[in-house]
């Protein structure tokens, strides 16, 4: 088993003994689901009903005259539901969950989101459902919390360490521990031990399939560069996975935060911050000093706030394959208004860190060239994180009026 799941020395399952077996009836469904053809047919099917995809590739008319540079095409993976890439991995790994013949799931979350999106398919499938969330994050989230609850998922409020996502993720194992006959864990991006990022990856693959068919379509030839933002990387291997084979610059943007220097940014594979190391169950770039103490990171957009990146991406960092940037806090905000006004799109905090890179890159780049943006989510479902990110007073004043009404 540790002999699997290794990209040139990333990756790999540190797991305990006990789960051993566990992972192994993982790995096997997993195989075996991939192997047979009906299983993708099953799985694009599903999602083509409850979750929109195809999802569109969408040409931005304007920013591509404004920039008078290449011509600019966005994929639309905020069109999904719950708002997000997310549906794709959730879905996928219901379906094998229904194949183990398995009937609970459990899953951790720090920004809420993936715990919505694990709720939605937990009660499309009929499975009971338990989200681990550190308390500070469970109060942070309110909104994402009220959404689990409302869809039946219980969420369980972690009061160890630091009560952020790291402590959720070891309250998530020690259950999975010790409900593993009954109970998968759906991990929400391409991190943690083998088979999770392999798995993670090759569901959300559906991006980068139909976005390369879409593009040839629409364009006629291959895009220049395509960009993704990365927070664990699933949506970034989604969409890079469509051009691995081709000549076609793959460029992923990390949490810049407040700046390389600041110490305050998430960004593990274009920073000096981070160091190779073991930790929660595989070996990538983790944001750690010499002893291996986790750092803590910085970002507006909670999605990419994380010390770990998928090993797969460490992999793709050291082989020359994908180059990576950082975008800061204020770029971020910058592109999503300019993004929000020339095109009429809402990319969530976490997708527009994309878009950044992207239109720092356009005007180097002749009208010959096409480019394509992953917008991994939509920014309207989240709109008290954006209301404060614009620090908008008229929405401050709202929401404390509205506090107040509720206490009359
Ligand atoms: C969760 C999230 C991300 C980060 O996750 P990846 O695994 O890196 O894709 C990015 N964008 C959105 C909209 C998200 O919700």
């Amino acid at each position: 088993m540790i002999n699997r799941g290794y990209y040139e020395g990333f990756g790999g399952a540190y797991i305990p003994e006990i789960l051993v077996a566990t992972f192994d009836e993982l790995v096997d469904a997993f195989q075996k689901a991939k192997n047979d053809p009906h299983f993708w047919q099953e799985y694009t099917s599903l999602m083509s009903s409850f979750s929109c995809r195809p999802t569109p590739v969408t040409f931005a008319e304007n920013l591509t005259r404004m920039f008078k540079g290449p011509r600019i095409y966005i994929k639309r993976e905020d069109l999904n539901h719950t708002g997000a890439h997310k549906a794709n991995n959730v879905m996928g790994q219901g379906l094998l969950v229904k194949r183990m013949g398995k009937k609970r799931v459990i899953a951790e979350t720090g920004a809420g989101q993936h715990g919505v999106a694990t709720a939605t398919m937990a009660a499309r499938f009929g499975f009971e459902c338990t989200i681990y969330m550190g308390e500070v994050d469970l109060e942070r989230q309110r909104p994402n919390v009220f959404w689990m609850e409302r869809l039946g998922a219980r969420v369980v409020p972690v009061l160890d360490g630091t009560r952020i996502l790291k402590d959720a993720i070891n309250e998530a194992f020690r259950d999975w521990v010790t409900h593993m006959d009954t109970t998968h864990y759906v991990l929400g991006t391409a991190c943690g031990p083998h088979p999770f990022p392999e798995m993670v990856s090759y569901f959300q693959s559906i991006i980068g399939k139909e976005a390369r068919k879409q593009i040839m379509d629409l364009d006629g030839r291959l895009p220049s560069r395509v960009y993704a933002c990365v927070g664990g990387g699933s949506n970034a291997l989604g969409i890079f996975s469509g051009f691995m084979d081709d000549p076609v610059a793959l460029v992923g943007v990390e949490a810049g935060g407040k700046g390389l220097d600041s110490g305050e940014h998430a960004s593990r594979l274009c920073s000096n911050d981070a160091r190779i190391g073991v930790a929660q169950g595989y070996k990538t770039y983790f944001l750690q000093n010499s002893d291996g103490q986790m750092k803590k990171t910085h970002s507006i957009a909670a999605g990419l706030d994380y010390v770990g990146v998928s090993p797969i991406l460490s992999h793709l960092k050291e082989a020359g394959r994908v180059r990576f940037e950082a975008a800061s806090d204020e770029e971020v905000l910058n592109a999503l208004s300019l993004t929000m006004q020339k095109e009429g799109l809402i990319p969530a905090l976490e997708s527009a860190h994309a878009f950044v890179q992207a239109f720092k890159e356009a005007p180097t780049l002749s009208s010959e060239d096409s480019i394509l943006i992953n917008q991994s989510g939509r920014g309207d479902k989240d709109i008290f994180t954006i209301a404060d990110a614009f620090t908008d007073p008229k929405w401050r004043e709202f929401i404390k009026k509205k506090a107040e009404g509720y206490h009359a």
